[in-house]
């Protein structure tokens, strides 16, 4: 797979190359080229111009057929973009062929459905008796789009949460620049080439390639020709960029990172809350924002589910590595800080060994901790990797304390069997995203998003398109 940026409706390779790492045993996948400050440049100016073309004059419904071309060309492609995101990230085929590439699809598919039909989203309110006593008005509002987008998205779902923004972004009239991880830029240059191929207008889409500080990413979320910019990615990083729009007063919609809680009540089907546990705390090595990384466990089954999680850890086959060498070390330098800071290691906890080519890649062994104090570092940071630490509590009250004593605020779960509990503590955890008995059980019209470090504002259904449209109030008297 070669990476190339994509400006204008031309494909281009110009710009240092960097080597992409195959983070399942290390070998080099090829070289990505690191877009210079005229690259991203071009790309916006591209973007600007193409709201003044055919685009611009494209009703929703064209728009909503232009979305499912997308998406028709994603599927046609299917295998390739399987291939890219394995490739680029070492995850388990299945999770491409089930999760990745379908969702996709289902963004591109889920924004065409919902602007068909309803052009420029209009809404027609009449008020009799406007009360500033000049007689009364007609108000009505439209909505328009916010003009040239930067999508900056990150290296742990790269086509799924590419497309959840670039799909709301396109149905809402706006032209897009995206700069995909540099660890994981072969999905973006593949749905460069399907929407090339779809016939969208060139430019109003455009794809840059390159690292994030002090390079492409910098550039381009501190470029004044930038309307918006949505971002996926560290809280860190998420800070930088609100620094770096800040002069240009950019409109931002954030999602960043989480140390998500779990809350396990007795009264739990504790095989469900295991299997669920597991899961949420595992899937994708521990790679995805919403994983599980505090567990608290009411204490009358603190021993039994602890012990279950803990077998169930140590049973894990065929799960992938990190992302990179460096991710590795950084997971690895908490599994040691864990152990430093008074853990009991009940599973995993260092590097495991298959005794084939994996050995050189960055995998590291599923963990479960017991034994930190709430004020650990392991307990309060977010790690991003197959490890979550199990602590007891003894009351409802004590449960939620513990859950919501945290910098972050993006989602939770809650198993319990008792229907008024649930919704009790449901709406007073301090997380965006509450799931119940269940995790990562997605309705792609529902509201999206963290609240604290997690991130600024929602995405999904109706509110992405509000983020990437700007309503403006037209009030005449009659
Ligand atoms: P990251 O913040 O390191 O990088 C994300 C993107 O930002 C990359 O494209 C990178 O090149 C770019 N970037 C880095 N520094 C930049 C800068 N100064 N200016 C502009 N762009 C810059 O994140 P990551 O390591 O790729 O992803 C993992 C993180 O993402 C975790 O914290 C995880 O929780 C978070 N995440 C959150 C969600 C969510 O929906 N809330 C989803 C997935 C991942």
């Amino acid at each position: 797979m070669k990476a190339e940026h994509y400006v204008g409706g031309v494909f281009r390779a110009d710009g240092e190359p960097f080597p992409l790492v195959a983070p399942v045993d290390g070998s080099e996948l090829g070289t990505v080229p690191e877009a210079a400050p005229e690259v991203v440049d071009a790309a916006v100016n591209a973007a600007r111009t193409a709201l003044q073309g055919p685009w611009a004059a494209m009703g929703v419904d064209e728009r909503a057929a232009a979305l499912r071309a997308v998406a028709d060309g994603i599927q046609a492609r299917f295998e390739e973009f399987v291939e890219a995101e394995v490739a680029d990230t070492g995850r388990p085929r299945d999770f491409a062929a089930t999760v990745d590439v379908p969702r996709a699809v289902g963004n591109f598919r889920a924004y065409a459905d919902l602007i068909y039909g309803r052009p420029e989203r209009a809404y027609t309110t009449r008020v009799p008796g406007w009360s500033s006593g000049a007689g009364e008005a007609l108000n009505y509002t439209v909505r328009r789009p916010l003009g040239v987008v930067a999508v900056i998205s990150p290296w742990n779902l790269p086509l799924l949460l590419s497309t959840w923004k670039v799909a709301p972004a396109l149905a809402c009239g706006n032209a897009v620049v995206l700069k995909p991880s540099e660890e994981t830029p072969s999905t973006a240059t593949l749905l460069a080439r399907v929407i090339h191929d779809a016939g969208l207008p060139e430019g109003v889409f455009n794809v840059v390639h390159g690292h994030g500080a002090g390079a492409a990413g910098e550039f381009l979320t501190g470029h004044p020709g930038v309307d918006a910019i949505a971002f996926t990615g560290e809280s860190a990083t998420g800070a930088a960029i609100m620094r770096n729009a800040a002069d240009h007063v950019t409109p931002l919609s954030f999602e960043l990172g989480g140390k998500n809680p779990a809350l396990v009540f007795a009264d739990a089907d504790l095989g469900a809350a295991v299997d669920g546990t597991v899961r949420s705390t595992f899937t994708h090595s521990g790679q995805i924002c919403l994983c599980t990384e505090r567990v608290y466990v009411e204490r009358p089954v603190f021993e039994e589910f602890t012990a279950r999680l803990a077998e169930r850890a140590r049973a894990l086959d065929g799960y992938g590595p990190m992302i990179s060498a460096d991710h590795r070390d950084k997971v690895l330098s908490y599994y040691r800080l864990a152990r430093e800071e008074g853990a009991e290691v009940v599973a995993g906890g260092g590097v495991p060994e298959f005794g084939d080519e994996r050995d050189r890649g960055f995998h590291v062994q599923p963990t479960v901790l017991t034994g930190l104090p709430e004020a650990a570092r392991t307990v309060r940071e977010e790690i991003f990797g197959p490890v979550c630490h199990v602590a007891p509590f003894d009351t409802e009250d004590e449960a939620l304390a513990l859950a919501n004593d945290s910098p972050y605020g993006l989602a939770s779960t809650v198993w319990t069997r008792d229907l008024s509990r649930a919704h009790r503590v449901a709406p007073r955890i301090e997380t965006g995203i509450v799931w119940v008995n269940c995790w990562n059980l997605r309705d792609l019209r529902t509201p999206f998003g963290g609240v604290k470090a997690s991130g600024i504002g929602r995405e999904g259904g109706e509110y992405s398109l509000d983020f990437f449209s700007e309503p403006v109030n037209v009030c005449i008297q009659i």
